[in-house]
This record gives C-alpha cells, sequence and structure tokens, in this order.
C-alpha cells in the first residue's frame, strides 16, 4: 500500500544514521541540576520549596497555577541552592530552582498505581496532571488539558504521532524500539479517558524495524492500526498528520485537532503517562538525542531534567572540530544557543551540535518571487507575502493573510534560494501580534 502523507514540504538530509542504531544509555547524574519552573506552554509553576531545603529525588519542587499549568519535580535527591533566573532552552531567562545533588537518589514515594480499566477518567486526567506530563516533542503542552476536551467535542480518535520527522533526532525511534508495550499501554490509557474507539499509530517509512515491532506489539488489540508514512518533512505536525492518517482538516486557528474528533500525542508522551499510571512516577527524566557533525560521540541518552547540555556533550566526548552552532531541538525548529550551560526540559528532543562548516548561513537577498516557498509551506500560505508585509510593518495586513497560522516549521525558509529568514520573521511578527492583543485586552 502507498504510504499515505499531506500537501506540501521538503525532503531535508536526514543526519538520522549517526544515532538510529544506538540503544538509549542512562546519562551519569550530573552533580547539579537546574529545574526552570517553566517548562510547558501556560502559566509558569511557583516554587513550594526554599533555598537551604532538603529534597528527594521524584518530589515536587514547584506548583502549577492554574489549569494550563503543570508542576514540576526534582529528578535528584539533595539541597536546594538557589531560586532565581537562569538561561532557559527557549533562548531567554526565566526563573529556575538548582539543587545539589547529593549522589543518593533518595526517592519520595512513589503514587499508588491506578488501574485504567476500573479508575474513573477524572482520576487518570488528574493523575497525569498531578506528576507533570506535558507534550515531550518539543510542543510542551500540557497533557491533562489535551486529555479534557469540552462534552461538545467528542474524540473518537487518538493518534501516535511516531514519525519523528525532525532530522537528526531518533529518541522516539528508539523508544518505539526498545519499549513498545510501555508506549502501547500510554496509549490504551489516552483512548480510555477519551472513550475513543480507534487509535493510530503513523510512523514514517525510515523507521521500517519500528513499524514492524509496533505492529507485532499491538497484536491482539483489534482497536490500534500501525500505519506508515511517507519522509517528509514536518509529517509529525499535527495538521500534516491528521490530513494523511485520516483525511480530516483541522479548521485554521484557533481551530483544534479536537475540532475534527482527534487527539494526538506523541511517543515519549505516552511512555510518561504509563509511567504516571501505572508506576506513580513523576515525569523526571527523558530520551534525549546528542548528535551532529560537531560532537564525538553522538548518542541517545535518557536524561534526568535539569542536567545541563554541557555535562551530556561532555558524555558524548566532547566537541568535535570548529563548533559552529548548538540547538536544543532539531534542525528545523529547534532553537539556537549561545552557551551549553542551559539545562535539559521536559521538552527537549535532542542537542544538534553543528561544526561551522555545516551551519554557514548566506546573508539574504532579495525576493524573486519564484513562488518555491508557496509550494512548499504545509499550511497553504504565501510565505512571500507575509514577509514583505512584516517588513514594511504592516502587521494588520500580515494577520489577514493569516500569519498566525504558521506552525514555524521552517519549510520556506529551507527552500528559498534568496536565503530570506523567512521563519524569523514569522515568529517574531507572531509573537508581536499576541503581545498586542494581550495589550488590548488588560
Ligand atoms: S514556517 Fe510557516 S509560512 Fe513557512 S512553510 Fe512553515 S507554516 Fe508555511
Ligand atoms: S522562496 Fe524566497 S525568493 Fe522564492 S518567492 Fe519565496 S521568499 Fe521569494
Amino acid at each position: 500500500m502507498k504510504a499515505r502523507t499531506f500537501p506540501g514540504g521538503i525532503h531535508p538530509p536526514g543526519g538520522k544514521q549517526l544515532t538510529e542504531k544506538k540503544p538509549i544509555e542512562r546519562a551519569t547524574p550530573p552533580d547539579r541540576i537546574v529545574i526552570p519552573l517553566s517548562q510547558h506552554i501556560g502559566a509558569p509553576c511557583k516554587a513550594v520549596v526554599k533555598v537551604g531545603d532538603l529534597v528527594k529525588m521524584g518530589q515536587k519542587v514547584g506548583e502549577a497555577q492554574g489549569f494550563v499549568s503543570v508542576p514540576v519535580h526534582s529528578s535528584v535527591s539533595g539541597k536546594v541552592v538557589a531560586i532565581g533566573p537562569f538561561r532557559h532552552p527557549m533562548g531567554n531567562v526565566q526563573p529556575a530552582i538548582t539543587i545539589e545533588n547529593d549522589g543518593k537518589d533518595d526517592a519520595a514515594p512513589p503514587l499508588a498505581p491506578l488501574d485504567p480499566s476500573t479508575a474513573d477518567p477524572k482520576s487518570l486526567i488528574k493523575r497525569i496532571c498531578e506528576l507533570g506530563v506535558v507534550g515531550m516533542g518539543g510542543a510542551t503542552f500540557p497533557t491533562h488539558v489535551k486529555l479534557s476536551p469540552p462534552e461538545e467535542k467528542p474524540i473518537d480518535t487518538v493518534i501516535l504521532n511516531g514519525t519523528e520527522c525532525e532530522p537528526y533526532l531518533t529518541a522516539d525511534h528508539r523508544m518505539m524500539l526498545e519499549s513498545p508495550s510501555r508506549i502501547i499501554k500510554g496509549l490504551e490509557v489516552v483512548s480510555r479517558i477519551l472513550g475513543a474507539k480507534r487509535a493510530i499509530i503513523g510512523i514514517e517509512g525510515n523507521k521500517p524495524d519500528a513499524i514492524e515491532l509496533m505492529r507485532k506489539s499491538v497484536n491482539g488489540a483489534g482497536d490500534i492500526e500501525v500505519i506508515e508514512l511517507l519522509v517528509k518533512y514536518p509529517q509529525g505536525g499535527e495538521k500534516q498528520l491528521i490530513k494523511a492518517l485520516t483525511d480530516r482538516e483541522v479548521p485554521p486557528p484557533p481551530g483544534l485537532p479536537m475540532d475534527v474528533g482527534i487527539v494526538v500525542q506523541n511517543t515519549g508522551t505516552a511512555s510518561a503517562i504509563a509511567d504516571a499510571i501505572f508506576d506513580g512516577k513523576p515525569l523526571i527524566e527523558r530520551v534525549t538525542t546528542v548528535t551532529g557533525s560537531g560532537i564525538s560521540e553522538p548518542k541517545n541518552l535518557l536524561v534526568r531534567i535539569g542536567t545541563m547540555a554541557s555535562d551530556l556533550i561532555a558524555q558524548c566526548g566532547g566537541y568535535k572540530g570548529d563548533l559552529g552552532k548548538l540547538i536544543l531541538g532539531g534542525p528545523m525548529m529547534g532553537i539556537a544557543q549561545s552557551t551549553a550551560e542551559v539545562p535539559v526540559c521536559k521538552g527537549t528532543s535532542g542537542i544538534l551540535i553543528l561544526t561551522k562548516q555545516d551551519s554557514l548561513m548566506r546573508e539574504p537577498d532579495p525576493c524573486i518571487r519564484c513562488g518555491r516557498c508557496v509550494e512548499v509551506c504545509p499550511m497553504n500560505l504565501r510565505p512571500y507575502q507575509m514577509a514583505v508585509l512584516i517588513e514594511n510593518e504592516r502587521l494588520n495586513d500580515a494577520e489577514a493573510e493569516s500569519v498566525l497560522a504558521c506552525t514555524e516549521c521552517g519549510c520556506c525558509s529551507y527552500t528559498c534560494p534568496a536565503s530570506r529568514w523567512l521563519v524569523h520573521l514569522f515568529k517574531s511578527a507572531k509573537a508581536q501580534i499576541m503581545a498586542n492583543r494581550r495589550k488590548k485586552k488588560a
């Protein structure tokens, strides 16, 4: 059967060969961790510890503030030595809790396991929130919010996103190979909470071993299908995934997958959900791919949240060649960092290190109206037109051109022969429009 896909998109070089065959290794816990109070989309947490406190591994150190927020937990046992501003992977400075690791891994007692076949959905959702689960594909949207659609929006299908379409990253791939039943258990919890009759696991065709193993692993669970998708970026974007797998179209913003009866979860998130429900374990570690042409030994590492990127780079043999760029996330949607002294957060799927030669950037030229950006835009936008409007400070017109629908996938910038900084313009315009809206509301 022909692999399914969506209109638009690009085919960047994969880079996955560096780590796709490397089993997940447990990273050595650092002497010190830094837990940002905001590791999710929504209201930041409030610290519930103070400097000098002794904390256990898994203890809550930051309390959620409001519905769209989740708590954060310590990934080591030790002493709180600082609470204050620290560099964040988003590229800014945010409040964070620094804990000195005592090396004992003295764990807080886990919550009692829940049986999803008998527990009521509300208590399952409460548990997922309580243990700090967020979307781990990079979006970091609080999972309990996604699992609480309003009654008038029933969900009939859950999609598990196993595409990992960002070049270089292989954390989800390795998790599907090494803990398929854990992921499937998490998916079953999600289906049970939402009352969905159908579950689909979508995996790109460049992971034939994962497709085969997941098919074997779901054997017997008649309501779960594993579907192969064409290798194309951004196949893992929610809207593109939904279109490819179900032919349903999510309405433009503020439309959401729930408007077409679908909820999408990432493979790592499904695993974290299983940990929370079956083991009462908070989200304090994640698999992160450390890779690129500028690192000596690329690896997939199981990392304590709050570990510095610099610690992991050292555990991968250090830099190789001239350091050109350090990115948290993948090359398309990740965020370039000015220092490696930045902590791994719940959404850090990868640390990409590129040599100078591999990260050269051309100066932008004027647009030649070739239309390539329009052809590849998976959201059916006119990037060249939006860019001109933003450059001329016509934000209202850019909004009318649907700049808010831009998912910042980077396909337009990647393909532009004039090296225009398109996605950069769209990101700042979106931030400006949202700030203006907040100001107006206030
Ligand atoms: S970054 Fe935005 S405008 Fe550019 S291709 Fe992606 S969705 Fe379209
Ligand atoms: S791809 Fe670049 S040069 Fe071509 S139309 Fe779009 S912005 Fe202009």
